[in-house]
């Protein structure tokens, strides 16, 4: 049996530490305790999850963990208690105009028949009326754009893909989700599971591609097991196989399980851990449009994105527009954690301010600092909360921390940085090596109870712009981010 207990930047600031002390002289021998990174179970943080080895394997989720929950699930995952549902994560559920979250909490997520009844498969089925150009263009004119921070154009992505008929293209939805504080796709698998079926339903189809990948975070196991079943009831009921809808196309979902770890973000990286090779990015200078799974052409995709593309076609491209503002065309989602009253996943149209979205979320008054981004964006001060978010900037990630006056951000600094030694696939010399050395100079300054000397912060800088420059990935070119903001911007060390 192993309990993992989520050591990350919220769950740390909620006293995960010494709740991992606690249980550990708590738990005898035969329970292995882990520190983890991020469970993707901010909202209830301190959260832990165990794992007891068998057939079946059983899992029990802790969150928010106490000792005594801890222990129990670790001694019987079996009678811990169940999880609360979905929409607990999201507190605006009900609320009139939400584009992306209108059905989480209304549509039973184990039933095909309520999916259909709350407007299921009617983009499905306009997809269809108009053909794959037809559908690709459509989403290309009303504009989704990737969540995961690329912010390419779906739209685009679908007609590159197709546009290569020698080879047989793919579609990958990487619902992988390990980036400290994110959780909205694991909100959306549990709550509106059929919705990513029927959207990664029509991605094959605009690119023309009979076998799509969905990569699971196997620490997420209600998300899991809610998608098993809608792919295995949309197969049952002729939503995927030889003969989707009777139209005649053939596709069908294969589900393959991850450990979580961050890097395979990258979508070259995933592509190799799903054709059974190391989780590493690959170097090569074609798009995965171009080349990507295989070999192939392939469209890759989170799972907020893919499910934004069905209100794009029931609304239709005029409508779904409507909520442009001049560069960033989507509703959004935010996973909001730390040091608010309502942590959870919030939408918001575009153009809304950090002020705005923490306002919903209930900021504590005595805010120190807000991580927009997560662990690769930047930290900001409560009086430049007031700047829409930008998509293309900070918050392209959608994931926003809150962390009031009691929180040690040094602490949290170290944190980061262990996460991404931790998280570097090796592959490159700067980042392998500068992650290191950037978390050696954290910890020697909170050894020293948070003063840094001038070397610290000049090495820091030094190393800082070497993986910046010279890493091959994003995860070394950004691991440096929030260090150098909390230095910069909230002077964190002086
Ligand atoms: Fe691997 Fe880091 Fe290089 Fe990316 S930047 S390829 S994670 S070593």
């Amino acid at each position: 049996t192993v309990l993992r207990v989520c050591t990350d930047l919220v769950c740390t600031a909620a006293g995960a530490s010494d709740l991992c002390t606690a249980v550990e002289e708590r738990l005898g021998g035969g329970v292995h305790v882990e520190r983890s990174p991020c469970l993707g179970l901010c909202e209830r943080a301190p959260a832990a999850l165990v794992t007891k080895a068998g057939d079946p394997v059983r899992t029990a989720v802790s969150a928010p963990a106490t000792v005594e929950g801890a222990v129990l699930a670790a001694s019987a995952p079996d009678s811990a208690p169940e999880e609360p549902p979905a929409e607990t994560a999201v507190p605006q559920t009900g609320q009139d105009g939400l584009v992306l979250l209108s059905r989480v909490g209304a549509v039973d997520p184990s039933s095909l028949d309520d999916y259909r009844a709350h407007g299921g498969y009617t983009a499905l089925r306009r997809a269809f009326a108009l053909g794959p150009a037809g559908v690709a263009r459509e989403v290309a004119d009303s504009g989704p754009v990737g969540q995961g921070g690329a912010v390419f154009p779906t739209g685009r992505v679908w007609q590159a893909a197709a546009s290569r008929p020698d080879h047989p293209p793919y579609l990958v939805c990487n619902a992988g989700e390990s980036a400290p504080g994110a959780f909205r796709d694991r909100v959306l698998m549990e709550g509106d599971p059929f919705a990513l079926v029927e959207a990664m339903t029509i991605a094959a189809y605009a690119i023309g591609a009979h076998r799509g990948f969905l990569c699971l975070r196997d620490e997420f196991p209600r998300a899991t097991s809610r998608m098993r079943h809608a792919v295995e009831q949309a197969r049952t009921r002729g939503l995927l196989g030889d003969d989707v809808l009777g139209r005649g196309y053939a596709f069908d979902i294969e589900i393959r399980r991850g450990a979580g770890a961050y890097v395979c973000g990258e979508e070259t990286a995933l592509f190799n851990s799903i054709e059974g090779h190391r989780g590493e990015p690959r170097c090569q200078p074609l798009s995965p449009a171009e080349q990507g799974l295989f070999g192939g052409p392939t469209a890759v995709h989170d799972v907020e994105t893919l499910v934004g593309v069905l209100p794009a076609l029931t609304l239709g491209a005029p409508a779904y527009t409507a909520t442009a503002t001049e560069r960033s065309i989507r509703p959004q989602l935010f996973c909001v954690s730390g040091s608010v009253e309502r942590p959870g996943v919030y939408e918001l149209p575009s153009g809304a301010t950090p002020a705005e979205l923490l306002s919903a979320a209930g900021v504590r008054e005595n805010l120190r600092a807000v991580l927009l981004g997560g662990a690769t964006g930047g930290f900001v001060r409560p009086d430049e909360l007031d700047v829409p978010f930008a998509f293309e900037g900070r918050a392209g990630s959608g994931v926003v921390m809150a962390f009031d006056d009691t929180v040690p951000l040094p602490r949290l600094l170290l944190r980061i940085a262990e996460f991404f030694r931790d998280e570097s696939c090796g592959r490159c010399v700067p980042c392998r090596v500068g992650t290191v050395r950037q978390e050696e100079a954290l910890r020697r300054i909170v050894e020293r109870t948070g003063a840094a000397a001038a070397d610290d912060i000049a090495l820091l800088r030094d190393v800082g712009r070497a993986m910046r420059d010279a890493s091959m990935c994003g995860l070394g070119q950004n691991a440096w981010n929030a260090v150098e903001s909390a230095v910069d911007r909230l002077g964190v060390y002086g």
